[in-house]
């Protein structure tokens, strides 16, 4: 499930359940409230049409008692508040439904006065032993009063004991406190107290219908709320780390230097910011890296560089000769291709050193090494040997053509203005040159190389010898 239904879902129960809570709770507490209301009112109509009643008569033995109560309430002599639309209609007792006091199970009200009258707040009868408030609950039944007061009289006797008390009898403590006067002239004539469950009026049930109706209303107006405020947060929140996992994919493929936007202040602003700060840091840790390593490349190509090298000559020294010679001799031999050996020796070179100087002796060096190097192809491969000893190796030539080039090179070297370095220094070169590539190795190809360089060297020096 992505993040983005995950979050819609969960501001949607989280909308639903509040609502729910705050929807049962209203509906709870406006039911009570309403409840006490109609309590309160049915209480104080009561109390009211008894007074009237009661004024007219002057007490409940001198009036003609409960049928004279209940034909006072409906005559229309009751005060205006009980008289006033559906309301007071509703409380109006059902004319007759065949209840008198044999519906009494205790033989009903008997106050000696005939048939127990019935009117507001007329109880039905009900056994005592249903004496908590929803045992005293009279049964439910269409056009029943739909609400109960107990009447008793200045003797707290009860005169009307809404199916609780049976008539005549003596209004309990606990009740007495709640009884309220009944005042007649400037003195108590009876009590009303209050029983009795309400039984809501058609009006009172359609009103809360409608706050049933609203509360539903509510619910699915927070439902649709929440999916849309859910949709919304969730778009911006799915945005966000879309950037964000876009952003890391690209640094998998290599660019490390990633921007995400950053929208609001909020945590996952602050993942965005952490984001770019680190790629930024990763960025540049990586040039840097970068840097050190081509750093690294280049000096270890220096080192390499200068391990193949003679630091005097700068030509190559030994060792790679030695490798690339047998290169060369390899693709020769393959190709069957010409290759020319050639070893050179400074003649006399120790007198040089011990005339001129040592350092003399390696300008000498350097120059000579100057010399051929500068009159070598790209393909030739030129090195000092050792000492005052040069080697020289022509892919691709001839036999006739490296004694000629050497033979140039000869005469290079002794035409050169040594005296520019001393007054009195001459430089000549002996040399060697084979090229048959049945000497079988370039080493022995060298070896023969260096047996025609000492007959060079018998023969008088400053010369070049070979062989095929
Ligand atoms: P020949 O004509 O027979 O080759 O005689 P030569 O004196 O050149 O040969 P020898 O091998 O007797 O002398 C070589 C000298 O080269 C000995 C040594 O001191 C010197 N030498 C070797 N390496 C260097 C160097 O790097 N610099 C200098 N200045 N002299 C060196
Ligand atoms: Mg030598
Ligand atoms: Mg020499």
């Amino acid at each position: 499930m992505s993040l983005r239904t995950k979050f819609m879902l969960a501001l949607l129960l989280t909308g639903l359940a509040a609502v729910a809570m705050v929807g049962t709770l209203a509906y709870i507490g406006m039911t009570k409230k309403v409840d006490s209301i109609r309590r309160e009112r049915a209480a104080e109509q009561f109390h009211t049409a008894v007074t009237a009643y009661l004024r007219k008569y002057g007490s409940w033995q001198d009036s003609p008692g409960k049928q004279g109560f209940d034909e006072f309430m409906q005559s229309g002599e009751q005060p205006p508040m009980l008289s006033d639309g559906a309301q007071s209609e509703d409380r109006r007792p059902p004319r007759d439904e065949g209840r008198g006091p044999q519906d009494d199970p205790r033989g009903g009200m008997d106050d000696g006065r005939g048939p127990p009258p019935r009117g507001e707040g007329e109880p039905e009868r009900r056994p005592r032993g249903e004496g908590n408030d929803e045992g005293r609950r009279p049964p439910r039944r269409g056009g029943e009063p739909p609400f109960r007061f107990i009447l008793a009289d200045q003797d707290f006797r009860v005169v009307l004991g809404a199916g609780v008390y049976r008539h005549g009898e003596a209004l309990p403590e606990a009740a007495r406190k709640d009884a309220r006067p009944v005042m007649v002239n400037g003195r108590v004539a009876a009590y009303v107290s209050p029983e009795g469950v309400i039984t809501p009026s058609k009006q009172e049930l359609q009103y809360l219908a409608a706050m049933r109706e609203a509360l539903w209303y509510g619910v699915s107006g927070a439902a649709v709320l929440a999916l849309v405020l859910g949709f919304l947060l969730s778009r911006s929140l799915g945005r966000t780390l879309g950037h964000l996992t876009s952003a890391v994919r690209a640094m998998h493929g290599g660019s490390l230097l990633q921007r995400v936007p950053v929208e609001g202040k909020d945590e996952v602003a602050e993942l965005a910011v952490a984001f770019n700060d680190m790629s930024e840091k990763l960025a540049r840790s990586h040039q840097e890296l970068q840097e050190s390593h081509q750093t690294i490349l280049a000096q270890a190509e220096q080192m390499r560089e200068l391990s193949v090298r003679d630091a005097l000559t700068k030509l190559h020294n030994r060792r790679h000769f030695d490798e690339q010679a047998t290169t060369l001799f390899s693709h020769a031999v393959r190709h069957k291709r010409p290759l020319a050996m050639v070893i050179g020796d400074i003649d006399y070179f120790k007198k040089i050193n011990d005339q001129f100087s040592h350092a003399t002796g390696d300008a000498v060096l350097r120059q000579v090494g100057e010399i051929l190097r500068s009159h070598m192809r790209l393909s030739d491969l030129v090195a000092r040997y050792g000492g005052e000893e040069f080697v020289i190796a022509f892919p691709e030539t001839e036999l006739p053509q490296a004694a000629a080039l050497c033979d140039k090179l000869r005469g290079i070297i002794e035409s050169f203005p040594w005296h520019q370095v001393h007054p009195d220094l001459k430089v000549t070169m002996s040399m060697g040159v084979y090229a048959d590539l049945a000497a079988g190795t370039a080493e022995a190809m060298l070896q023969k190389a260096d047996a025609l360089l000492y007959r060079a060297k018998e023969t008088g020096r400053n010369r070049v010898c070979f062989a095929a």
